[in-house]
């Protein structure tokens, strides 16, 4: 997708049709990721909106920056190499429970261990909506949706929980219907430097008649406004686990209540890109993204060594 030219107030809103199901929770998501960007005021040309397969998939048609629309479960993998390939780069990716804790499952876990500056909306509805409401792997075993000829027999895996103990060092959690609340933690997320997971409660409407915006609106509550302060002060209280330890906790707490907010921020982590520059020199400063590929119009590399090998005589 074309880029504007940046301007002092940028219009992320693109004109494409959106054919979502009209009060479907992804608009919530996608209003709060474009009020966050304009409220971050970054340069949109230094944003990339990554996506994988699913109804979510589209966000990145709505968003008016650069943006990927991927292979189911590879959301994740690209923007890794959009991420490391330049790292000025905020990156952005999102991505249904499907396709993440599914097929997606492995990359999930590979952010949190590389801690790789990147934030990840996950659009959490438990149920593939754009095949028609399977169970996805949210869904709580023993739940029958509408869409469902029978209750759910799989085990429900829980994302904040596997987000933490993989090593992500931003995990929060969010209404998509609390547009404002939802911006914020965007925002938080993306200014972050190391792997960010924001769990989305966003309901389907269409397919999962069980965790509806009035199912969830009855149990969620503020993180905050119960004094709970997830962020780590300190090399020493980082070092303690503490904090870690009572977001672990705290994630575990999904039933008549459900916490919402931040439930942990690390800073005192280093990222993968740390890692990086100390495999490869001048990294990240020298970068795929700047390194010269052509002088006076000549190739810097002399691709014809590799051309002829490939050519079928
Ligand atoms: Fe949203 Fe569900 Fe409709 Fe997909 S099928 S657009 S997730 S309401």
């Amino acid at each position: 997708m074309a880029n504007d030219a940046p301007q002092a107030k940028h219009n992320y809103r693109t004109k494409l049709w959106n054919d979502w199901c009209p009060g479907c929770g992804d608009f919530g998501i996608l209003a709060s990721a474009q009020m966050a960007l304009q409220q971050l005021g970054e340069d949109p040309l230094n944003v990339v909106f990554v996506t994988g397969i699913g109804c979510s998939g589209k966000t990145s048609h709505y968003v008016n920056v650069t943006g990927v629309h991927t292979l189911h479960g590879r959301a994740l993998a690209f923007a890794t190499g959009v991420k490391l390939a330049n790292p000025k780069l905020k990156v952005l990716v999102s991505a249904g429970d499907g396709d993440q804790l599914g097929i997606g499952a492995g990359h999930y876990v590979a952010m949190g261990r590389r801690n790789i500056p990147i934030t990840l909306m996950l659009h959490n509805n438990g149920v593939y909506g754009l095949t028609k409401g399977q169970a996805a792997p949210t869904l709580a075993k023993g739940v029958k949706t509408k869409s469902l000829a029978s209750p759910n027999i799989n085990g429900a895996i829980n994302p904040t929980l596997l987000a933490l103990s993989t090593g992500y060092t931003f995990v929060a959690r969010a209404f998509s219907y609390d547009a404002k609340g939802l911006t914020e933690i965007i925002k938080m997320a993306v200014a972050h430097n190391g792997a960010a997971l924001i769990d989305v409660l966003q309901p389907c409407i269409t397919y999962n008649d069980i965790n509806t915006r009035e199912w969830y609106q009855e149990r969620i509550y503020s993180l905050s406004a119960e004094g709970y302060d997830g962020t780590v002060k300190s090399a020493e209280e980082a070092e303690s686990g503490e904090k870690l330890k009572a977001a672990l906790t705290k994630s575990l707490e999904f039933g008549d209540r459900i916490p919402l907010g931040v439930l942990y921020k690390n800073e005192f982590v280093p990222s993968y890109l740390n890692g990086m520059g100390s495999t490869l020199r001048g990294y990240p400063g020298i970068n795929p993204a700047n390194e010269p590929i052509e002088k006076d119009g000549a190739p810097l590399t002399d691709l014809t060594q590799i051309l002829d090998k490939l050519a079928i005589v």
